[in-house]
């Protein structure tokens, strides 16, 4: 049978919807939803479709950063003006996402909700220190990004609850920023690798390298290095030996471990070395 469609027209009445039924599915853009559902991997006795409540389709300025709304579509990630100018990691890991077909329709909050370990925004998002908040009949909860992708496809998404947005801090403090997909099939697949890279400091004098990687093991994974007085070639060397370790990469039809692991090295060289040669040096 297939799923009931639900439209609340508040969060409040989507938490009450989500609450009474456990079966009952959050409905974003539809575009992992319908594929996975119409081949059986997941059922739902409803989906309870959000695009009706006012406000989640809206980016605004909060005090530190970017409020980005649920049902923000991530072709308007990758093209709005703002997210462009003050988060430019972000845009770009969002422009990387399939083809424009499914940016169109897929949704920032449906995204990392799918929570694949290979999505491309997550990568971008740990890097720059995400916050995740999640409603429910309990009231609000924010989860920072690094603990929101708890194991292989498993989200820190508790029943009941969804996504009510993603808080996305802009410091000016990130002199230069880099993502590197690489894939295996075609340009717009899913990444076989993928690099995202911050340099952190004052303008001249960088300090901090933060980097995430994805797909390379079961949920995308952070790490940070101090750069100070280092050159390129010494930054990406540490930057290298700690990615190697950081790697844990499922085998699939995109390739085996070990190529991952050779794509891997090499997406983040490019991305460091990317964001480095970008980097001001006065
Ligand atoms: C052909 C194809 C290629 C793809 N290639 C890439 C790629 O290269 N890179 C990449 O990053 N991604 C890729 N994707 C995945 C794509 O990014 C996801 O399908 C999409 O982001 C999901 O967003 P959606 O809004 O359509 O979510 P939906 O399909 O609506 O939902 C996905 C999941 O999230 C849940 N959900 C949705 N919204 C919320 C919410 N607000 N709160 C809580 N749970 C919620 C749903 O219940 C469901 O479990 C690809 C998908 C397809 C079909």
């Amino acid at each position: 049978m297939s799923p009931r469609i639900l439209r609340p027209e508040s969060i409040a009445e989507a938490c009450d919807l989500l609450n009474q039924d456990g079966d009952a599915l959050v409905y974003g853009g539809g575009t992992a939803l319908q594929i996975l559902h119409k081949q059986g991997f997941l059922s739902a006795s409803s989906f309870v479709d959000i695009s009706g409540i006012p406000g989640l389709a809206d980016i605004s300025i909060i005090a530190d950063g970017l409020r980005i709304g649920p049902m923000v579509s991530i072709r308007h990630m990758e093209r709005d003006a703002m997210v462009k100018q003050s988060i430019p990691l972000a845009s770009a890991a969002y422009s990387k996402v399939a083809n424009p077909r499914i940016r169109n329709t897929a949704t920032v909050g449906g995204n990392i909700a799918h929570g694949d370990y290979r999505l491309d925004p997550p990568v971008a998002l740990l890097v720059l220190g995400a916050t995740i908040e999640l409603s429910s009949i309990g009231g609000i909860r924010r989860v920072s990004i690094e603990d929101f992708f708890v194991g292989f496809q498993v989200t820190e998404i508790k029943q009941g609850e969804l996504i009510t947005a993603v808080e996305i801090p802009v410091s000016n403090k990130i002199t230069a920023s880099n993502y590197v997909k690489l894939s295996s099939l075609s340009a717009n697949d899913w990444p076989s690798a993928s690099a995202a890279v911050a340099i952190i400091g004052n303008q001249g004098n960088p300090q901090t390298l933060r980097f995430a990687l994805g797909a390379l093991a079961p949920t995308p994974v952070l790490s940070t290095i101090e750069i100070s007085g280092l050159q390129e070639d010494e930054i990406i060397e540490a930057a290298l030996e700690q990615a190697m370790q950081m790697m844990d990469p499922l085998p699939d039809i995109r390739g085996g471990a070990e190529y991952k692991r050779k794509l891997g090295r090499v997406a983040v060289e490019d991305a460091v070395r990317n964001a480095w040669r970008s980097n001001p040096s006065e």
